[in-house]
């Protein structure tokens, strides 16, 4: 567990370390959807929500489905979890957490509204710019400007090890605001995605000082779950509320 940004909103991010799970999900899985017994993945929520000093919010996680539906919360909603890829709040009273193992952890954090949105893109997601949506929406809801955001991208897959077949590669290469993700190697394509999101964002005006990318890659590195490393694994949350 990482603690990222302390000052407005508390931002944590969990690798593998410090949970309670035996293999293949040692040991801080926080998925009930991968296989795992129910109550320790309980205990490694518990751990890591205490660990962040969030264990007396409510949290809000949801059936993630490589798509764009991003989902605004507030303590008082019921019904959850529901199917989406984004969470968004200025309610400081609850927690949001993404999962992922490979796919990028990102948080938009807006400390002018008060604002924060966590969101799970893979590579889908990137492809349907999951990012551009929680901006607008952001702007739509609360007023945030892009230019007053502070983004954070978690550990994830990147061009080192996210080899993709030809048909995914040219995909991407065939859209000028994707193509900079493709890498070639040795007659093989491998995917950064972390390429196009920096234009992303780049292009919806977020200015790049406040832009923070983890540097690892969740699959060369065994401190954290690789989905593409170990196929039936564990998943690192990020973990992110707004302080009162
Ligand atoms: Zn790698």
């Amino acid at each position: 567990m990482r603690q990222i940004w302390k000052e407005g909103v508390n931002l944590w991010m969990s690798d593998r370390s410090l949970g309670v799970s035996p293999p293949p999900y040692e040991s801080l899985n926080i998925a009930f959807h991968v296989g795992d017994k129910e109550e320790n993945v309980k205990r490694n929520l518990a751990l890591a929500l205490q660990g962040a000093g969030m264990e007396k919010k409510r949290l809000f996680y949801l059936q993630q489905v490589h798509g764009t539906k991003i989902w605004e919360v507030d303590s008082s909603i019921s019904g959850f979890p529901k199917e989406g890829d984004g969470l968004m709040t200025n309610d400081p009273n609850v927690v949001l957490l993404c999962m992922v193992a490979d796919c990028n952890p990102i948080a938009l954090y807006d400390p002018k509204t008060r604002a924060l949105a966590l969101l799970h893109a893979g590579r889908a997601g990137v492809y349907k710019k999951i990012l551009t949506q929680a901006i607008h929406q952001m702007k739509n809801r609360y007023g945030s400007e892009a230019l007053d955001l502070r983004v954070y991208v978690g550990p994830s897959i990147r061009g080192c090890c996210y080899e993709v077949g030809e048909s995914i590669a040219r995909e991407f290469e065939g859209d000028s605001s994707l193509s900079m993700a493709v890498k070639r190697r040795e007659e093989r394509f491998y995917l950064h995605l972390i390429a196009p999101l920096l234009e992303e964002l780049k292009v919806l005006g977020v200015s790049e000082e406040r832009i923070l990318v983890d540097e690892h890659c969740s699959a060369c590195d065994e401190r954290f779950f690789s989905y593409r490393r170990e196929g039936i694994t564990g998943r690192m949350g990020l973990f992110g509320s707004l302080e009162a």
